[in-house]
């Protein structure tokens, strides 16, 4: 293993049971718990910053298919109990805590991985930074434009757009006119009727964790096909590649008057008034969106877990829970050893688990994009 000029060896020889773990988002956290649960020393890193982070509404499973031990922990430590839709933010933190508290889990931030590699006995990555990090085993958690999965799938290294948007965001229930707020018993989720558009609304907690009507937050995910011409054209979709999401401050305003137009005349209250709030503030984001169905999940010592595996449409609701299952089983399946020829086999067996019912999921919500994408 040749070093490249600057580069620094963190973790060589450090431990005899370790796995590198590339992205710390929620796929990343649950298999870093699940693998330091299993007995590995997990070294995870972020590209990011430590600073909170923020997304819209997440739907966590009530779990009734969780069939291992690791599965229903995880889930039980992700929902703290609720199972239902949920404000994005406290998944997440209720995961980093417990991230951060497990001593066999070591966090980085503001350490993005360029490279991956891996030889007969170790697997590493080499950051932005020019450290490196061996494990035993180097698991790919890093989202729908995956680095690692350049490494696994090389035939397949990108998710492809699907030919449409959602636009997101989560409004403060305060933040609305009293008048357009929800009652007490509205249910938590609805999915109004637009005009060839698609709208999922949810009702999450406050941050304090309340649903005291006025205290609630109104999260929206509006389905928008009609504008892929303006994402190319700010290249947030470059061929069929999608680079990145429209962030709030490069909207242009007269995107920003014609959705608040449209609205006007799609959606029913509350919707509208937090549609129109977020608007008003640029709180929201564009988001187009992705599909990846895995030909592979697993090369050598390397795996791929969460978005980085496989990239779903929202509408599936299952990117999350499909992220929680590849987390449980890889745990379970490094239980037995990960040493020598162990970590590969290791690997192989958790693909052989997870591959078939992953593309699957995957397909399920192409039948949607193949009529609603354009
Ligand atoms: C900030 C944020 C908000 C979100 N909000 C919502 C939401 O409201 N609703 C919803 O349904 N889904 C949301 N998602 C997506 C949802 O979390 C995922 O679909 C699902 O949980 C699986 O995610 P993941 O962890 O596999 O991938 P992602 O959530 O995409 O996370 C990948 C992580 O890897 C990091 N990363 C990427 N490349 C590198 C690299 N080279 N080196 C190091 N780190 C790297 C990224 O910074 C990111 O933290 C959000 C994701 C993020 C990051």
């Amino acid at each position: 293993m040749e070093l490249n000029k600057g580069e620094n060896i963190v973790n060589k020889n450090n431990t005899s049971k370790s796995a590198v773990i590339v992205g710390a988002s929620l796929s990343g956290l649950m298999a870093a718990i699940a693998l330091a649960r299993a007995g590995l020393q997990v070294t995870l890193l972020e590209r990011a910053g430590a600073k909170p982070r923020s997304g819209a509404v997440l739907q966590v499973d009530s779990g009734d298919m969780d069939r291992t031990v690791t599965a229903q922990v995880l889930r039980k430590l992700a929902s703290g109990g609720v199972k239902s839709v949920e404000a994005w933010s406290s998944v997440e933190s209720r995961l980093y805590a417990e991230a951060k508290a497990n001593p066999g889990i070591d966090l980085h931030y503001d350490s993005g991985v360029h490279a991956v590699d891996q030889d007969v006995e170790a697997a590493w990555v080499v950051t932005n930074r020019g450290e490196k990090y061996y494990g035993d085993i180097l698991i790919g958690a890093d989202g729908h434009r995956s680095t690692v999965r350049r490494h696994v799938a090389p035939h397949k290294p990108n998710a492809t757009f699907a030919g449409y948007m959602i636009w997101v965001a989560l409004v403060e229930e305060k933040d609305i006119p009293e008048e357009h707020r929800p009652t007490l018993n509205a249910p938590r989720v609805a999915m109004p009727d637009g005009i060839g558009d698609f709208l999922l609304g949810s009702i999450v907690a406050g941050t304090d964790g309340s649903y005291a009507p006025g205290y609630r937050r109104l999260g929206w995910a509006w389905y928008d096909n009609s504008r892929n011409d303006l994402l190319r054209r700010l290249g947030c979709v470059e061929g069929n590649v999608v680079r990145h999401s429209l962030n709030a401050a490069d909207i242009p305003e007269e995107t920003l008057i014609e959705l608040a137009k449209q609205a006007s005349v799609r959606w029913p209250e509350p919707w509208l008034a937090a549609i129109l709030h977020s608007i008003h503030t640029r709180n929201l984001i564009g988001t187009p969106i992705a599909e990846y169905v895995p030909d592979t999940l697993v090369k050598g010592r390397i795996a791929i877990v969460g978005d980085a595996a496989h990239v779903l449409t929202p509408l599936t609701a299952s990117g999350f829970n499909s992220s929680l299952q590849d987390a449980a089983t890889l745990a379970d399946c490094v239980a037995e050893g990960i040493q020598g020829t162990k970590g590969a086999e290791a690997l192989l067996e958790y693909e052989s688990k997870r591959l078939k019912g992953v593309r699957q999921i995957v397909q399920s919500g192409q039948s949607f994009s193949r009529t609603f994408g354009r």
